[in-house]
């Protein structure tokens, strides 16, 4: 069975390239039926909140991406937060201590680093040099006797990891490179390659697809794996390696960093991109499902998602394209999800009660035809269609009232007010009507003709289409926004 993990450490933000490998761990449990396991790396304490673990939990949920096992999920692996694993840690670091896998380190930072420097000066390799790797236990009691104490060290072998990378292909690392690496730090704090690759075995995760910026880390898990299968700790068997593409920022020469414009979840959430077109977008940065296609559902995603695709160049995050494919997946939405996913942003700007009335739903739904098509995201309704139930309380937008409310805007309101009284209240007759009245009557442009009852209805210069604006409004509001603005 294929058991992957998405192991976020919970320090409250989201990033594109976190939620990109959420997303490739995602799709490929799903294409296999098996399982995606959602691990805390919360062991920073300083760092890691309970509201931050909220927060990504959350914003999981609202993507979309579900999770087989972990917090509130549950699962036979559990605890899945690392801060209550604490034990297992322990327990692991004192079995690899006993079987003579890893060692106490006594050296001080100062030490360290001037033998390293030494080495760097000499032309040697600059990584842990062995120093304590065969200490007696008189050597140790002396150190500890000057009170000293110790990190975990894992004993790396002596000889090249290798690993056929599902992204990459076959990568060599060389021993020389690969110095005895901390486990433990000196306060007995367990650090990340202890705690991840030991979880990853305990929780018998077949694949690790992570961002390529953690392949460094790769052959020592690797070592740490080994160790551990000999001393009878996990499945035994090493989890394929995937290294996904880093993300550049939008200059393409350097990591997209979190501060960059894009690169948090939330933004996404604030304007009102759908899940589906952020992870349609965030799926193409490193995978593709056909030369020329772009655009694609999820469940098309899990059907046709191969990690042996992923490209291994970095990918370019592009936030025109980004919004692009949004844009493609908003056109997608059945008319009633598009309503339904359209009212908490009228809620929120305070268009609409949090339980709209079923006349306020009728006329929203009536809407959509109007501007789905012309919709970039969910966020641009408090704008496009807040004016339909403004009540009498619209405000008219400054710059509007200033270049259209002008001149004879106040001949053209009181020709269409007349117009508008009497006749049948469909789309077509209000069509007519104004066309007669204002374009015949007045001799005008339909231009100059309409802006004016545009803005007094709606309050801005660009509206849904004005004639079924006005046939959605109903004719008593209508005539008392014209009345209003001519006031
Ligand atoms: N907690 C690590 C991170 O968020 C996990 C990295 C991994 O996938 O191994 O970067």
């Amino acid at each position: 069975e294929v058991r992957v993990r998405f192991p976020p450490s919970p320090t409250g933000l989201l990033t594109v390239g976190n939620i990109r490998s959420a997303l490739f761990n995602w799709a490929f449990a799903r294409h296999f039926g098996g399982k995606l396991v959602l691990r805390i790396e919360d062991t920073d304490q300083a760092r890691n909140t309970p509201e931050a673990l909220g927060y990504t939990l959350e914003s999981l949920r609202w993507l979309g991406l579900t999770w087989d096992e972990g917090p509130e999920a549950g699962g036979d692996f559990g605890p899945y937060l690392q801060s209550e694993r604490m034990e297992v840690y322990a327990d692991v670091v004192a079995k690899l201590m006993a079987a003579g896998k890893a060692y106490h380190c006594y050296c001080s930072q100062d030490e360290l680093d001037e033998r390293r420097e030494t080495a760097r000066e000499e032309g040697r390799p600059s990584g842990y040099d062995g120093h304590c790797r065969e200490l007696t236990p008189e050597n140790s009691k002396a150190y500890a006797d000057a009170g000293r104490r110790p990190v975990v060290r894992l004993r790396m072998p002596d000889r090249p990891i290798v690993f056929d990378d599902l992204v990459r292909g076959e990568i060599t690392f060389l021993p020389e490179n690969l110095g005895d690496y901390v486990l433990v730090r000196a306060n007995g704090y367990p650090l990340y390659p202890l705690v991840n690759p030991v979880d990853d075995a305990l929780m018998n995760i077949t694949h690790v697809l992570r961002g390529e910026d953690l392949l460094s880390s790769t052959p020592r898990q690797i070592a740490l794996y080994a160790a551990l299968a000999e001393i009878g700790i996990g499945s035994g068997r090493t989890p394929r390696f995937g290294h996904l593409p880093m993300v550049m920022g939008p200059e393409g020469n350097k990591k997209l960093s979190k501060r960059d414009i894009g690169a948090g979840l939330d933004e996404y959430r604030t304007q009102g991109f759908l899940p589906a077109g952020l992870l349609n977008y965030l799926a193409l940065l490193g995978w593709s499902i056909a030369d020329d296609r772009d655009v694609f559902t999820m469940a098309e995603m899990i059907e046709a998602f191969d990690i042996r695709k992923v490209n291994s160049n970095a990918a370019r995050f592009d936030q025109q394209k980004c919004e692009a494919i949004n844009a493609a997946h908003m056109r997608m939405l059945p008319p009633d999800e598009f309503a339904a996913r359209t009212l908490p942003f009228l809620v929120a700007a305070g268009y609409l009660p949090a339980e709209p009335s079923a006349d306020q739903l009728a006329v929203l739904r009536a809407a959509v035809p109007l501007v789905q098509e012309r919709m970039d995201a969910l966020g641009e309704a408090a704008e496009l269609l807040g004016f339909l139930f403004a009540g009498t309380q619209l405000k008219i937008a400054p710059d509007a009232a200033a270049k259209v409310l002008t001149g004879d805007a106040g001949a053209v309101l009181t020709a269409s007010a007349k117009a508008l009284a009497e006749v049948d209240w469909t789309t077509a007759a209000i069509e007519t009507a104004l066309r007669s009245a204002l374009v015949d009557g007045l001799g005008l442009k339909p231009k100059h003709a309409f802006g004016p009852v545009r803005v007094a209805i709606s309050g801005r210069r660009v509206s849904p289409p004005l004639f079924e604006s006005l046939e959605l409004l109903g004719r008593d509001v209508s005539l008392r926004r014209i009345e209003q603005a001519l006031a």
